[in-house]
């Protein structure tokens, strides 16, 4: 999507990590009607595909989720990262490390939320290592949902999750995928 190119291009900060910050649009000010851009070209990817629900993970895949949902008329299921008080019932649990923490999180989503008659798309903001969408695909795998796919925003080509994932047979479509990136020049894969 060559609009979020330029917006990454000139909004984009790179910080050391590997770690692409896009604060003002994506993770921390939301542009909401960008959002609901990237979600509209989402929803044309995943089009006829026979999706029911978008499963997400907190915290910066909701928004971008809730732009594809808007688009494609399902509700959106994010995993939580925390069992906090206001979860209850039987949950699908799994833990995740984080690309940008460096912790290990317990990931949860409550049982009633995923039926094994759900055709599901997998939504985040992005893809690096692959270990939360791997997270949310274990979930799915035990919850006996159907997976149509994967949409990520912004994938970092230059790490494994994505060629990873793809290997396992599942469907992953990024709206900009990143080569390469240094503190002044970021390049994307032609797609
Ligand atoms: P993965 O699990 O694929 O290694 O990393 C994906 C998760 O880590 C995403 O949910 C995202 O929140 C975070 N993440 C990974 N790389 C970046 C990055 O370059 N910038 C930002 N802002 N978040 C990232």
């Amino acid at each position: 999507m060559k609009a979020l190119e330029e917006k990454i291009r000139e909004e984009g900060k790179v910080l050391p990590g590997n770690i692409l910050k896009v604060g003002n649009f994506l993770n921390h000010r939301l542009d909401v009607q960008f959002l609901c851009e990237m979600g509209k070209e989402i929803a044309r990817l995943y089009e006829g595909c026979g999706i029911n629900k978008i499963l997400t993970i907190e915290t910066s895949g909701i928004a971008i989720a809730m732009g594809a949902a808007i688009h494609m008329g399902v509700p959106v299921v994010f995993a939580k990262k925390n069992k906090s008080k206001n979860v209850s019932g039987e949950v699908y649990c799994t833990d995740v490390v984080s690309f940008t923490h460096k912790n290990v999180s317990q990931v949860i989503v409550e049982k009633q939320f995923l039926s094994e008659k759900d055709r599901v798309l997998l939504v985040d903001d992005f893809l690096a290592n692959g270990m939360a969408l791997k997270g949310l695909i274990g979930i799915c795998r035990e919850a006996g949902v159907d997976i149509a796919g994967a949409a990520i925003a912004i994938e970092k080509g230059f790490q494994a999750g994505g060629d990873e994932i793809r290997a396992m047979g599942i469907r992953v479509e990024s709206l900009a995928i990143v080569e390469s990136m240094t503190d002044d020049s970021i390049t994307f894969r032609e797609q």
